[in-house]
């Protein structure tokens, strides 16, 4: 995961923001999104997303918390 805990509790923020909004297509549109903003390179971080069944948006804010992922 190429993500702090601080960056990836703003990513789980954001895309979930978005899903309750838009929906889930899928995809990581929103995912994808936010590492643009955020300039975090999408390749780095879909393996790290992939590692925790983060595949598509809804499933990075179900499967990916920073807790889970990196610890307490
Ligand atoms: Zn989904």
């Amino acid at each position: 995961m190429p993500l702090n805990k601080d960056q990836l509790g703003a990513l789980v923020d954001f895309v979930d923001a978005h899903v309750q909004a838009a929906g889930c297509d899928h995809t990581r549109r929103f995912t994808e999104r936010w590492a643009t903003g955020q300039q975090v390179l999408m390749d780095r971080l879909a393996e790290g997303l992939d590692e925790y069944g983060g595949y598509c948006d809804c499933e990075v804010v179900m499967n990916c918390d920073p807790e889970q992922v990196l610890g307490p």
